[in-house]
């Protein structure tokens, strides 16, 4: 059985968490205490069997299907969490999904189904979690941007678009809520060994990316998990509206 710590009692939500970071997210916060709310999209099958592998270890974990791009969705997903458990304290805006191509190439469709998961998301979810949340005097939210929010990315400018929105969108919200004892921060991975930066990237970019990063290696959704996971903990009871990067050295902020 899991020995309690952390995060014990608490119900998280991460969006995204079917693969990738978000499934590291969950896991990690699964292996702490929380109950997990897994969110997917399309991965019905990953979703399933990673939920049956947190509760074959003892832990509390649940999957539920949303597209975050659509209100009505987030609102039944919200539902079924709140039904099963009660609450959600933890909200982790992780799904998103990456757009490479020339600004001259791209298309108003693009922009509207990159904004629509990366941005109009999290304003959904934390739209539906912030009223509970604010009542219990208790909750945070944590939103996985990119270090492309950051400093831009050169083809990638309606991806950096949409996660310097979402760094606006944690700074204004943490200002906000801070006050109602809502904790609202970024985390802002560089590269990070998953799905997306597989389909991004062929194995001569990847090696020669690897070569620019003082650390020499790619991150693993584990790194980014584990940042996460201190952020919900009491230990960063004082850490509000920040965006912290965790991406080996290789860009200055
Ligand atoms: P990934 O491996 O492609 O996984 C993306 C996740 O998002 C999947 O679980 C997917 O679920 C979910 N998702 C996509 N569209 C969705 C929708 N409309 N509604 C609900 N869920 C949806 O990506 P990742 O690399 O783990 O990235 C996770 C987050 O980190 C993203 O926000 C990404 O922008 C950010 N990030 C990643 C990197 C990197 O190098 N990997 C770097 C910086 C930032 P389904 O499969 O079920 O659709």
């Amino acid at each position: 059985m899991p020995v309690p710590s952390a995060l014990q009692g608490k119900v998280c939500l991460v969006t995204g968490a079917s693969r990738g970071i978000g499934r590291a997210i969950a896991a990690a916060a699964a292996a702490q205490g929380a109950k997990v709310a897994i969110n997917y999209c399309s991965s019905e099958l990953q979703a399933r069997l990673f939920t049956e592998e947190l509760q074959g270890k003892g832990y509390h974990a649940a999957a539920f299907k949303a597209d975050i791009s659509s209100e009505r969705q987030v609102d039944d997903m919200f539902r079924g969490i709140e039904s099963l458990w009660g609450k959600i304290d933890f909200l982790v805006n992780n799904a998103g999904i990456s757009y490479k191509a020339l600004i001259t190439d791209s298309t108003a469709a693009e922009w509207d189904k990159v904004m629509g998961i990366n941005l109009k998301g999290p304003f959904l979810c934390s739209k539906r979690a912030l009223p509970n949340m604010i009542s219990a005097r208790y909750g945070r939210i944590i939103n996985i941007t990119s270090i492309w929010g950051v400093n831009g990315a050169s083809c990638e400018s309606i991806y950096a678009a949409s996660k310097g929105g979402l760094i606006a969108f944690t700074k204004s919200l943490a200002r906000e809520v801070g006050p109602s004892g809502v904790l609202v921060n970024a985390v802002a991975p560089g590269p990070i060994v998953t799905d997306m930066l597989s389909q991004e990237l062929d194995d001569e970019e990847r090696r020669e990316l690897t070569g620019q990063i003082p650390l020499n290696r790619l991150g693993t959704p584990e790194e980014i998990a584990a940042v996460c996971v201190f952020l919900l903990s009491e230990q960063a009871s004082y850490i509000n509206g920040q965006v912290i990067t965790v991406d080996g050295g290789w860009l200055p902020n």
